[in-house]
């Protein structure tokens, strides 16, 4: 080659070199630029952008998000690759790494762990990570949550805790018992059921501020007295469960013993003291039930009991409450169907004078004779009827019959005579009883002296203010009233001797050994002649024996009443002996028969 062909060729690849070389540096440039421009939008994002060595997880890059994060600048993490990790909480660590070992390339996942920042604050991070096998890298891009994370455990917080006092509500409760029940095999454990007495008149009389303060102190107290074998919460209102790891008897019992002494102490509101009572239910599992729900319904049940049995006591729940209640569901739907389909009969008891041996009048007594459930006695009615209320339905048949009776009976009957209903203390306590009472009787144009009312002591007393109007009403109107079951109260006799009561019925119970008990015998002598001193009329039901009715006759009470002499009948039964007067009790001396 000649040398000019030799300089030639070595001009040109200088000139290619220098080509090269300049496209070199403008390339350099471009990349310098277009990967400062990448991190100037990475670099202002507010998300971590990461990537780490799959085997080694030391960081290769970062973002400057990682800074106002961390704490750290983005320069600390790239000297030192490991920072990222000794920065994650350690409670959180090991979840982080199994994380990475399960995360299957080519996919995306996410993970929430907290880190402390460089401060100690605690930060709570989502990071989705992208398993990238080529290049042997996990990329990741890392958000703050903590905010969120926050607004949703304050969120649990107020689904889960009762502000006020801040211990569990009724659903976190729930949830901590099914937990429990959830375990292989639950060991027995008690649940108490705690309802503060009366809580509701504190409410009413000193206002709910003064209310929830007593609550607060309550809870505290109630978790002084609790360790980490309770579980405690306020279900609602002034009613707190708890359930304790244990259901020996020993234990269960001291325990009880502590909370009733917690509340004998006052609880002092505004210098003010407020002494507070409860009353407690408990069930046990596995003995009561071995679901939440049961278990919470019976000892639920159980308060009940013990807020029925006068309150500040404790009641263990047994199944006969349960029968109880289904004894008393099924006889209220007797009571409803009888109501509607009309079963309820008024049976009538003759009342005779004990000197002339003759008719004065008769109690009504009513009678559910159910076609399907066969005779159903009044024990067991009336008793559910004044719970639910339906004794007022019950109370209007009354009436009414009463009111067909005594219409009837006048055509067959010339003397006068009387029908006492009797009269429960919801009845009474019925604001507008007496008037409607008597316009009823004016609208079946019956004479008031036909009716007598019967009343035992407890409906009087239970509202002395409202009972005390409504007998002068009757009074006033016309009708007499008379107390029943007379003896078996404790009211004061002075203030009933004040009320306008016309007759003392002395209650089976003491004619039933007036024969052989000498008491007994003392009692009702000491009635009759304090009855005749105020000026009323003497009754003793329940007579059966010959011997009863001699003491009684001897005795100068003024009115018999019972088996011995009838039994209760039908209104057919009497109309019919009465129109072929037939007499129909025994001993009968005279019967007035109108033509
Ligand atoms: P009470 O008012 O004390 O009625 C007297 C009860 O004694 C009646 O029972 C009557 O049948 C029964 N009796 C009468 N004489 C004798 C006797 O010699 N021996 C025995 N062993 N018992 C006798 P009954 O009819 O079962 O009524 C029970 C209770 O049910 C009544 O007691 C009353 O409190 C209530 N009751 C009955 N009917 C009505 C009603 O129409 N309305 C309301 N509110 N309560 C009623
Ligand atoms: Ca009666
Ligand atoms: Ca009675």
């Amino acid at each position: 080659m000649e040398t000019s062909e030799v300089a030639h060729l070595t001009q040109l690849l200088c000139d290619a070199q220098a080509v090269i070389k300049h496209q070199n540096t403008e390339l350099t440039g471009l990349l310098e630029s277009k990967s400062q421009e990448l991190e100037d939008i990475l670099g202002n994002i507010d998300q971590i952008i990461w990537y780490i060595d799959t085997q080694t997880l030391s960081l290769q890059y970062v973002n400057n998000a990682i800074g106002a994060i961390f704490g750290f600048t983005k320069e600390d993490f790239l000297a030192n690759p490991a920072l990222w990790q000794q920065r994650i909480h350690p409670d959180d660590r090991l979840a982080v790494r199994s994380f990475f070992k399960t995360l299957r390339p080519g996919v995306s996942q996410e993970i929430q762990f907290r880190i402390h920042r460089v401060n100690g604050e605690i930060c709570w991070l989502n990071s989705r990570i992208y398993h990238n096998e080529k290049l042997e890298l996990f990329v990741g891009i890392t958000s703050d949550i903590t905010q969120s994370k926050l607004q949703s455990e304050e969120i649990a917080f107020l689904a889960y805790f009762d502000p006020l006092t801040m211990l569990a509500n009724r659903a976190k409760f729930k949830l901590q018992l099914h937990t429990r029940l959830e375990q292989p095999s639950p060991s027995p454990f008690a649940l108490i059921y705690i309802d503060l007495d009366d809580f509701k008149n504190i409410n009413d009389t000193m206002g709910h501020e003064i209310g929830d303060q007593i609550l607060i102190e309550v809870a505290r107290r109630l978790r002084e007295l609790s360790d980490n074998d309770h579980f405690l919460s306020r279900f609602g209102g002034d009613e707190f469960v708890m359930f304790l790891n244990s259901a020996q008897p020993l234990y269960l019992s001291n325990f009880c013993a502590q909370l009733s002494l917690m509340f004998q102490a006052p609880f002092t509101i505004n210098e003010i003291p407020f002494f507070i009572s409860s009353s407690l239910g408990i069930s046990m599992y596995p003995e009561d039930a071995r679901n939440a729900e049961d278990l919470i319904k019976h000892a639920d049940t159980a308060m009940h009991e013990a807020k029925k049995n006068g309150k500040n006591q404790l009641v263990y729940y047994h199944s006969s409450m349960q029968r109880a209640i289904h004894h008393f569901l099924h006889v209220e739907s007797l009571i409803r169907d009888s109501l509607k389909h009309d079963y309820f009969e008024l049976y009538f008891q003759p009342l005779v004078n004990a000197i002339s041996l003759t008719l004065q009048g008769f109690e009504s007594l009513m009678r559910l004779p159910h076609p399907i459930e066969g005779f159903i006695t009044p024990d067991t009615f009336i008793s559910v009827a004044e719970k639910n209320g339906d004794i007022l339905h019950i109370g209007q048949k009354v009436l009414t019959q009463a009111c067909d009776f005594i219409l009837t009976v006048q055509e067959h009957y010339a003397d006068p005579f009387f029908v006492a209903i009797n009269v429960s203390a919801k009845q009474l306590h019925q604001v507008n009883f007496a008037h409607e009472l008597l316009s009823y009787l004016k609208t079946r144009k019956i004479d008031p002296s036909f009716l007598k009312v019967e009343l035992t002591e407890s409906a009087v007393m239970d509202n002395i203010d409202i009972a005390s109007r409504q007998l002068h009403t009757l009074k006033a109107g016309g009708i007499q009233i008379a107390l029943d079951d007379f003896g078996t109260g404790y009211s004061s006799f002075a203030y009933l001797a004040q009320l306008p009561i016309s007759t003392l019925k002395i209650d089976k119970s003491f004619i039933d050994s007036v024969c052989e008990v000498d008491s007994h015998s003392h009692i009702v002598i000491a009635i009759s002649n304090l009855a005749h001193v105020l000026g009323m009329n003497v009754t003793a039901e329940g007579v059966e024996t010959e011997d009863q009715f001699n003491f009684l006759v001897e005795n100068r009470i003024d009115t018999l009443q019972g088996y011995f002499l009838s039994k209760p009948i039908t209104k057919e039964t009497i109309i019919q002996n009465l129109s072929t007067r037939t007499s129909f009790f025994v001993p009968e001396k005279t019967l007035a028969y109108s033509i």
